[in-house]
């Protein structure tokens, strides 16, 4: 049987533990073929991000283009989108393509502090690109950020996350903003087991990621509360972008959403635990396990 297509439209991280090195990476290791569509190349390490050099639009769309005409493709992943340009380019291809299959890893800032995305850039994001996601992954930063760049409402008023409900909450607002799936990352979120606020990092017991969505069989708005253990690691350099292509793969392997979005958690968490401890920074994933 052919192999499930991903192409990763994303930067480049020259340190290969975040961007479309690791997407590709990621793919593989799902026994998928990957493609690249190249916004940006960065010049990075473990310890941050010191240049970016940016694709220009037209030649981005060139790759797009080239790669879906003749290969084809199952689901396109995105990352690292640097510019209002650049956003409406992959929008203006989605479309002409009729890509049926979007994840939509909203990238921002570089844990390292490093600006992906210029803030002006999200607006376009928002009309552009959040409607045609499949499902869209953004971590409690990115999440509030998206809200109050829109008229969402209530859940843009939320100053700070301090409870799992706030995540629903989010995840419900972020969902009308057109995707069809919004999984928003807990990681941000210390929590013990009880489900309250860790006050220290020694009390971090868990992380809850809440997906909501529309139930297949019912058609009405489902909340999944996904909890997994807490692992206290330097090693998370890339788990956003490792994540998003987990899901990607598992989407064109032809899993649900939601199986889709739990074998990808447990992916990436198994990846952290193994991790090879590489650099001096936040490191890699293991990628391969
Ligand atoms: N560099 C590139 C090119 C990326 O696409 C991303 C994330 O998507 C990062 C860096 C950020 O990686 P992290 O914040 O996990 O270190």
């Amino acid at each position: 049987m052919a192999p499930g297509r991903v192409l990763v439209i994303a930067g480049s991280d020259s340190s290969g533990g975040a961007g479309l090195e690791a997407d590709q990476k990621v793919i593989a290791a799902h026994g998928c073929y990957a493609m690249t569509a190249t916004t940006a190349l960065t010049a990075q390490n473990t310890k941050g991000v010191y240049d970016i050099h940016l694709v220009p639009p037209e030649f981005l769309r060139k790759q797009i283009d080239a790669v879906i005409e003749d290969v084809g493709v199952d689901v396109v992943k995105t990352g690292m989108l640097a510019s209002a340009e650049t956003i409406e380019t992959i929008a203006d291809a989605l479309t002409h393509h009729s890509v049926s299959t979007v994840v939509l890893d909203p990238v921002m800032i570089a844990t390292t502090g490093a600006q992906l995305l210029p803030p002006e850039a999200i607006h376009v994001l928002q009309s552009r690109l959040l409607p045609l996601a499949t499902v869209v992954t953004p971590n409690i930063p990115e999440a509030l950020f998206l809200l109050r760049q829109s008229d969402a409402g209530p859940a843009a008023d939320i100053g700070a996350v301090s409870k799992i409900d706030d995540l629903e909450v989010i995840g419900q607002a972020i969902r009308k903003l057109g995707p069809k799936w919004v999984l928003v990352k807990g990681g941000h979120c210390p929590l013990r087991k009880d489900g309250t606020v860790a006050e220290t990092e020694e009390e971090r017991e868990t992380v809850v990621d809440v997906l909501v969505g529309e139930d297949s069989a019912t058609g009405k708005e489902i909340v999944v509360r996904l909890e997994s253990e807490y692992c206290a690691s330097r090693n998370t350099h890339g788990t956003g972008c490792s994540l998003a292509s987990a899901i990607a793969s598992n989407l064109a392997k032809r899993m649900e959403i939601p199986a889709a979005v739990r074998a990808g958690c447990r992916y990436v968490q198994a990846g952290i635990r193994s991790a090879p401890g590489l650099g001096g920074g936040n490191g890699p994933l293991n990628h391969f396990h």
